[in-house]
């Protein structure tokens, strides 16, 4: 999506050879046309695919997942993050380990948001090393629902994530796609 390279190119932030910061538009301040747009591209690309909700991991996932939504006329759960464990038994759970911040944690879903048969198109704003989106899968399976497929908002490509999503045969849309970060510059997939 050429709106969101722009962006990437003109105000995120090379960090060592592995991470991009985006906080001026989408971990921290966020620009609402730029997540509205998302979602409409979001929600073309799964547009046949009958999906009753779409999920994600709160808190960078909720805004391109709500306007995602939105497009769809669906509802939108996001996983909350907890510590640790208590009254495990209204929740579906799963251990997440996070790369960036080099910690793990639980992510919950309340029983109630998530239902057997459901379609259920996962975001996130991130794939790195597929932990978040293996977590979320998880919580779906234990749920009975379906994971139609993935969208991504910024895909690096050299890390693990997309490998292990392939491996299971399940669909990844990214609206950016990333080789490699050199010089601090960020190289696009093409
Ligand atoms: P994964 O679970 O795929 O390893 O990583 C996904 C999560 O880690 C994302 O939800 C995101 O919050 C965080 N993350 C991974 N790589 C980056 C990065 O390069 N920049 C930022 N800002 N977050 C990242």
């Amino acid at each position: 999506m050429k709106l969101l390279e722009d962006k990437i190119k003109n105000e995120g932030r090379v960090i060592g050879t592995e991470v991009l910061k985006v906080d001026n538009f989408l971990n921290h301040q966020v620009d609402p046309a730029l997540m509205a747009a998302m979602g409409e591209e979001f929600a073309r690309l799964f547009e046949n695919d009958n999906i009753d909700k779409v999920l994600t991991v709160e808190s960078s996932g909720i805004a391109p997942a709500v306007f995602t939504a939105l497009a769809l006329h669906v509802p939108m759960v996001f996983a909350r993050k907890k510590k640790s464990l208590t009254l495990v038994d209204d929740n579906y759970t799963a251990d997440v380990y996070s790369f960036t911040k080099q910690e793990t944690n639980h992510i919950i879903v309340d029983k109630r948001f998530i239902s057997a048969g459901e379609r259920i198109l996962l975001i996130d704003d991130f794939l790195a090393n597929g932990q978040a989106v293996e977590g979320m899968l998880q919580i779906a399976d234990a749920a009975g629902a379906e994971v139609v497929g993935v969208g991504i908002v910024i895909e690096k490509t050299f890390q693990k994530g997309r490998a292990i999503l392939d491996e299971k045969g399940i669909r990844v849309e990214s609206l950016a796609r990333i080789a490699a970060f050199e010089d601090g510059q960020v190289i696009f997939v093409n």
